[in-house]
């Protein structure tokens, strides 16, 4: 059963059920709502559960205060302590396991408290600065510890506040770190919360959580309480739109770089211990934080924890992560993803065309050990002897075919050939700057633009080529390199682009770059030109002064000279 309501004010109280049990005598072990910590039911308010292990205030005795071979007397039984927020509230009732419950009403009796936590006491540290401001819960034993991220020490990095609001620390590179040392009273399990705003921008969505990184590799921050790392890992309950803060004034992930919603963020679970503790939290990777404090909740801890750093073993593994764990402590402490390194104490295997590998890790920190299968290799196709005599070869209309054998493992494979080139017949009479010439075999055109002088790359090259036929025509760039040219040079290399072909005023079409090897220059200073094709040209029919242009966008380049040749595909 769930319940929904609205209160105006903060109310500490009790929750009682009214209703009845179903006892018999045979089930007398369990003699309470909850029994040696087993709890019967559970109840949760505002989505936290109640600690009805901790109530067992409802004995068996108390059911059976009527029949045993019947239901109890009715009447209010207790199921827990709680705390209304002004707002909106939801409480939920759920049967684990044991004894049926007959409900007729549930009844909160509580009075009005002026908020969850007390007033603040500032507890001074060693050199009389406020190390840490302590409340108590005006509703339970829990207790809120607060540390300002600006009285912290800053260990490494630096801190810088632009753009963040006052009272802010942002981290804003790796290693930048803020530590404390402090003094607690009392032995407190807890969980560790970080109050402030995250930086996103609409550019890094892929980083979703505090708990992803860029390298997906092991969180965006470390926090260490007494040198355990509190682990974030799996929590990843802070999401990208969260740290947008599309709700909030603050942050619009469509104008940059901005900061999310200041809250409570939830990072892990941690532990304070009676006596000298140590907090830090330091940047590891991602996104800059806007700090302003550190928090912990926590009540009195069930027992007493010993100290995790003495204690070297990892206890405890899943399938992304290892933590240690005293033997009858629930607590997980120094919790961390895996590391994965080559296992040394295994042997890989290579894959081949048929058997896939397989490569060995193992965690550097556990010792956890995982294979990987790796995918298979290609084939080593050479030409199958027995077949070749039935190969054939490519024209410039028809797909060849060769018969292929893998070399390793005997596979056989008919593979297609590429298309042949055209044969180009003699030079037709020359429309403007375009010489025409018919392929012999297809009958396809192609229109040659080149000059009697060579042109030298200082200068954009542009013909005209007015009265071509309408179609489409694929762009093959030629260039050859003169003698005595410093080879070492790069033609097309580099992060820019540097040749771009145009029709009439149109836009210049973009070309990858080439590297000067893939000019395919042999030996000898006026080696043979080379070409490719990667750009496509429309001609509109009947353009009475159409041209064609190549524009270079690096004109650093005067010993090679150029041709094109446009070739007619549609
Ligand atoms: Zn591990
Ligand atoms: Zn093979
Ligand atoms: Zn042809």
């Amino acid at each position: 059963m769930s319940f929904k309501f609205n209160v105006d004010k903060y109310f500490k109280g009790k929750m009682y059920l009214f209703g009845c049990m179903d006892g018999w005598s045979s089930n007398s072990s369990k003699n309470a709502f909850s029994y040696n910590g087993n709890p019967n039911i559970e109840v949760k308010v505002n989505d936290e559960a109640l600690d009805i292990a901790a109530l067992a205030n409802v004995v068996y005795t108390d059911f059976l205060s009527g029949d045993a071979s019947d239901y109890s007397d009715d009447g209010y039984g207790c199921i827990g302590d709680i705390l209304l927020v002004p707002g909106v509230n939801y409480v939920s009732y759920k049967r684990l396991a044991s004894m049926n419950t007959l409900v007729k009403d549930f009844v909160f009796v509580g009075e009005e408290v002026d908020s969850e936590w007390g007033e603040g006491q500032a507890v001074a540290a060693a050199d009389g600065s406020i190390a840490y401001v302590k409340y108590q819960s005006n509703v339970d034993n829990r207790v809120k510890v607060e540390w300002k991220a600006l009285d912290g020490t800053m260990a490494e990095g630096s801190s810088n506040k632009s753009g963040t609001p006052d009272g802010y620390l942002k981290l804003n590179s790796n290693t930048n770190k803020i530590s404390y040392a402090f003094n607690f009273d009392a032995d407190l399990d807890g969980q560790l919360y970080q109050r402030g705003a995250m930086d996103g921008y609409p550019g890094n969505s892929s980083c979703t959580y505090f708990s992803q990184t860029k390298g997906a590799k092991y969180g965006n921050f470390e926090m260490k309480v007494n040198d355990s790392i509190v682990y974030i890992g799996d929590k990843r309950n802070v999401s990208y739109g969260d740290m947008l803060g599309t709700s909030s004034a603050e942050g619009d992930a469509s104008i940059g770089n901005n900061y999310s919603e200041v809250k409570d963020w939830l990072i892990g679970e941690a532990f304070l211990k009676n006596g000298a503790n140590t907090a830090s939290f330091e940047r590891v990777d991602s996104y800059n934080l806007a700090v302003s404090h550190f928090v912990f909740i926590g009540k009195p801890a069930a027992k007493a924890h010993v100290n995790p750093a003495a204690d070297a073993a990892f206890a405890g593994q899943d399938a992304d992560s290892h933590w240690q764990q005293v033997e009858g402590d629930a607590f997980k402490f120094n919790r961390g993803e895996h590391r994965w390194v080559a296992d040394a104490d295994e042997t890989d295997t290579e894959s081949t065309c048929t058997v896939k590998g397989v490569k060995h890790y193992k965690c550097e920190v556990c010792g956890m050990k995982k294979t990987e299968e790796l995918e298979l290799k290609a084939h080593t196709w050479v030409s199958d002897e027995d077949l070749a005599s039935t190969d054939t070869a490519s024209t410039c209309t028809v797909h060849g075919i060769a018969h292929m054998k893998c070399s390793v493992c005997g596979a056989k494979e008919a593979q297609e050939l590429p298309l042949g080139e055209h044969s180009w017949g003699d030079a037709q009479t020359a429309i403007g700057d375009a010489v025409p010439h018919e392929c012999t075999a297809c009958h396809a055109m192609c229109y040659e633009l080149t000059r009697a002088t060579p042109d030298k790359l200082k200068a954009d090259v542009t013909w005209n080529v007015t009265g071509l036929p309408a179609g489409t025509y694929e762009v093959h760039l030629y260039a050859c390199i003169k003698a005595g040219t410093n080879r070492s040079q790069n033609l097309m290399s580099g992060d820019v682009s540097r040749y771009q072909f145009r029709f009439d005023e149109g836009d210049y079409v973009n070309t990858g770059n080439k590297t000067y090897e893939q000019f395919g220059f042999g030996a000898g200073e006026n080696a043979a030109s080379c070409a490719w094709t990667d750009a496509l040209c429309n001609v509109v029919a009947g353009d009475a002064a159409a041209s064609f242009t190549i524009h270079w966008t690096d004109k650093g380049y005067s010993s090679f000279i150029v041709s094109v040749r446009l070739v007619k595909i549609a």
